[in-house]
């Protein structure tokens, strides 16, 4: 049986950089399930889908053929053959996420890949169900969680330190809107698995949280 370690967790907690680091460390695949996410929404706004009609949206989202390669060990997401990972980290995609991940079809429609791909590689997963709904027997559940300012503090630095354009007050309004609908959706809803061990990065430094996890690897 593979090692699966699922880490949960609200936008900008800083699940991805956590996990990335782990898995070098502890020479696992990341797998990044909110890529998937991403590249479905990617898929739905270049069609041009009206993002409050769930019946296209459940159309739409099976023309989207997902696929993932590791190359040179970094996640590559293949929509329809295509590498898209540069478009994949804005916030229009990101919110369109949040919203077409709450339908079902689309939900349905990543969870075997996300199943096949851990029970095939020693990983380490994150997202918002993974150790509720994914990965149910993950060996090690992490909710990962900071507060919403913290969070988008990091969001901010992050678009400051790339020179882009960062609006504290709206971003941290996308991240609460993003919460909002991420914990409130019917299927799949963010919440701490109830054997997952709660980890509050407001006050830790990177360092700190990812030994903190090691430890309890
Ligand atoms: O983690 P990331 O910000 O890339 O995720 C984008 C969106 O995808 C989230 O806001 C969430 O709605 C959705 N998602 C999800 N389930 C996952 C991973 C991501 O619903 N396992």
């Amino acid at each position: 049986m593979s090692l699966n370690i699922a880490i949960d967790g609200p936008a900008g907690a800083g699940k991805s950089t956590i996990a990335k680091l782990i898995a070098k460390k502890k020479n696992l695949i990341y797998v990044d399930t909110g890529a998937m996410y991403r590249a479905v929404a990617l898929y739905i706004l270049r069609q041009k889908t009206d993002l409050e009609d769930a019946e296209a949206i459940a159309s739409v989202c099976r023309e989207a053929d997902i696929t993932i390669r590791y190359e040179d060990g970094v996640q590559v997401v293949y929509l329809n053959g295509e590498n898209v990972n540069a478009f994949l980290r804005t916030e229009e995609v990101g919110n369109t996420a949040s919203k077409t991940s709450a339908n079902p079809a689309v939900r349905e429609h990543l969870l075997s890949l996300q199943r096949k791909l851990a029970s095939e590689n020693d990983c380490i997963m994150d997202g918002r169900d993974i150790g509720t709904v994914v990965l149910p027997d993950a060996q090690l559940k992490v909710f990962l969680t900071a507060s919403s300012d913290v969070r988008a503090k990091r969001r901010y630095d992050e678009l400051v330190a790339k020179g882009e354009a960062a609006d504290f007050e709206k971003i941290k309004a996308d991240i609460e809107q993003r919460d909002y609908q991420d914990m409130h959706r019917e299927i799949a809803p963010l919440k701490q698995a109830v054997d997952a061990r709660l980890v509050d990065t407001s006050d830790m430094s990177i360092e700190e949280v990812v030994d903190t996890i090691c430890g309890l690897i």
